[in-house]
């Protein structure tokens, strides 16, 4: 009797892309004959092209996601250098980045500090690592968002604009302080943030706690209640440090085989 060992393999590549299985189509021919070499069960076979099309899926997903984002190019938690922010540990920060404990019930993160202190960097970063976990982002600086939702509310889409933010479960918003006071007469941004509220999470950097966000929106009362809204369920962040870079000038000035002044929480902030 004799056995057809003869694949079309022209018409499996176009049955894989019926099925949309693109890494399988691609990679198949390889573990095939890794397989026949060693031998392998159907199943294990089987097993090993549903793995790799999954991870790939997995893969091409999270570039998706890393592209929408718009983080801020090369600032990672690896660059970060936590001793220069001792109020802050990275343990909390590596337990943020997982995401699940905070994001899910909608709470926020606020980070408060003077220029230079690294919260750009560190909220990019925050993001960026969620982002590997599985989470979708938007990083923004706060004046731009506020501009793009004006525009949507003077064409009358303002709620839609709001909704299509919901698929990201973090909203970074830049240098809050910096929003103008004709972006904050029309209040959009208490918009976004009473939308938002209990529901999706949003990350503030603000060089300024609270003080000045009389700025941000058109009266008292309401910044009153968005600051009500944003704190109700937040982490609050003080890096209270002087510029990194402006350290960094003076570590270099002082010269080699010096300890730097951020080495212990102790003198760091005196010095
Ligand atoms: P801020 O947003 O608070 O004004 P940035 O995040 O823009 O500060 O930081 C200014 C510069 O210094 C950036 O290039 C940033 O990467 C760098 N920087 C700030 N803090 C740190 C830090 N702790 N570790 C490494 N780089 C830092
Ligand atoms: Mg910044």
């Amino acid at each position: 009797m004799k056995t057809n060992t003869t694949v079309d393999t022209a018409k499996l590549s176009l049955l894989l892309n019926e099925l949309r299985l693109p890494a399988i189509k691609l990679m198949w021919p390889q573990f095939a004959e890794q397989a026949d070499k060693e031998g392998w069960p159907a199943a294990r076979f089987l097993a090993a092209i549903t793995e790799h099309e999954l991870a790939e899926r997995d893969r091409r997903r999270i570039e998706r996601h890393l592209a929408e984002a718009r983080l801020l190019p090369g600032k990672t938690l690896d660059t970060f250098a936590f001793e220069a922010v001792p109020m802050i540990s990275k343990a909390q920060v590596m337990a943020i980045t997982a995401g699940d404990s905070w994001l899910e019930k909608g709470a926020n993160l606020l980070l408060f500090g003077p220029p230079g202190g690294g919260k750009s960097h560190l909220a990019s970063a925050i993001g960026l690592a969620l982002i590997e976990n599985g989470w979708r982002v938007l990083f923004t600086r706060t004046t731009d968002l506020v501009q793009k939702l004006q525009t949507a509310r003077r064409d009358l889409a303002l709620e839609s604009a709001l909704a299509k933010l919901d698929k990201f479960h973090l909203l970074i918003l830049d240098d809050l302080a910096y929003v103008t006071k004709d972006q904050a007469e029309t209040s959009v941004l208490f918009e976004l943030i009473s939308a938002r509220y209990e529901r999706r999470s949003m990350l503030i950097t603000a060089n300024q706690p609270f003080g000045e966000w009389g700025k941000v929106f058109p009266d008292p009362a309401m910044t009153l209640a968005a600051v009500d809204r944003l704190v109700h369920h937040a982490t609050i962040f003080e890096m209270n440090v002087e510029s990194y870079r402006r350290r960094e000038a003076m570590e270099r000035k002082r010269g080699p085989g010096r300890p730097a002044s951020y080495a212990t929480p102790a003198n760091s902030v005196a010095d």
